[in-house]
């Protein structure tokens, strides 16, 4: 059974960012670069399906700039046996995404996608949804459980007040959340290995999609900052103060 697995190149979560001064976006020149968390989560689920004889081959697939081509490596490093890196220099929207996605799927044949359920970066949360409108394959969202049996899927969902398990029949697309499992760390030897396993590089066209975006980003602007607190004396004064502001009575 083959697994599929995209994975985005996004600013590291641990980096504050910072927006560009002409408001076009965020500012990602020289700042740490990381695969998108919720896919390391893919990735692993993946690997940990592979350990159980479940998979037999992982293969990782991302759509960005050349050094997209980091991360890729460190999915190898993590235990995906090859890659494929579609370049593009500008950004691909969700749908262009979905759409070579769906072209490597049909080239590929996998058994089970597992996406991220959304990049941190644009928070879209999009990119698994559609991919399963486009295949027409069952889609399990916001997976916190996943077992595989047979030519079935049974993913367990996190939903307000509880858990809803679903059985999808395969080929399917899973959609990660945080509390599927716990990546691990790529060993030193096995990033050393990495640099030997196989990678393709591509580009939209070779699968024939138009990625020219569709939407327009107007503006991008910083959270608006705090005004700084004050401090009262006692309870008295705190409900005096929320009196006189309208909020308690
Ligand atoms: P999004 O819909 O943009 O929030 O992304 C959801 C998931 O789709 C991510 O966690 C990735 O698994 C996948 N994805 C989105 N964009 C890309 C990309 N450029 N390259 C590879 N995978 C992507």
């Amino acid at each position: 059974m083959k697994i599929l697995v995209p994975v985005k190149r996004v600013l590291d979560y641990n980096v504050k960012p910072r927006v560009k001064a002409d408001g076009t976006g965020v500012d990602l020149a020289n700042v740490k670069m990381s695969m998108n968390p919720f896919d390391e989560i893919a990735v692993e689920e993946a690997i940990r399906l592979k350990e159980k004889g479940v998979a037999t081959e992982i293969v990782v697939v991302s759509i960005g700039e050349a050094k997209a081509q980091e991360t890729l490596r460190t999915a190898l490093a993590m235990g995906a046996d090859r890659a494929i890196l579609i370049t593009s220099e500008t950004k691909v929207e969700p749908l262009g995404v979905a759409k070579l996605l769906k072209a490597v799927a049909d080239e590929e044949q996998p058994s089970l996608v597992i996406l991220g359920k959304q990049a941190i970066d644009d928070d879209n949360n999009q990119t698994g949804q559609m991919l399963a409108a486009l295949t027409g394959w069952g889609q399990g969202t916001f997976a916190s459980a996943v077992v595989v049996e047979g030519d079935s899927v049974t993913v367990t969902r996190e939903v307000d007040g509880g858990s809803e398990t679903e059985k999808l029949t395969l080929p399917a697309i899973v959609t990660t959340d945080l509390r599927l499992n716990e990546p691990r760390y790529a060993s030193l030897p096995n990033i050393m290995k990495a640099k030997s396993k196989p990678l393709a590089t591509k580009t939209p066209a070779d699968y024939g999609v138009d990625v020219t975006p569709r939407l327009t980003t107007l503006k991008v602007v910083e959270p608006a900052k705090r005004s700084a607190g004050i401090k009262v004396a006692d309870v008295d004064e705190l409900v005096g103060k929320l009196k006189a502001m309208g909020v308690a009575k």
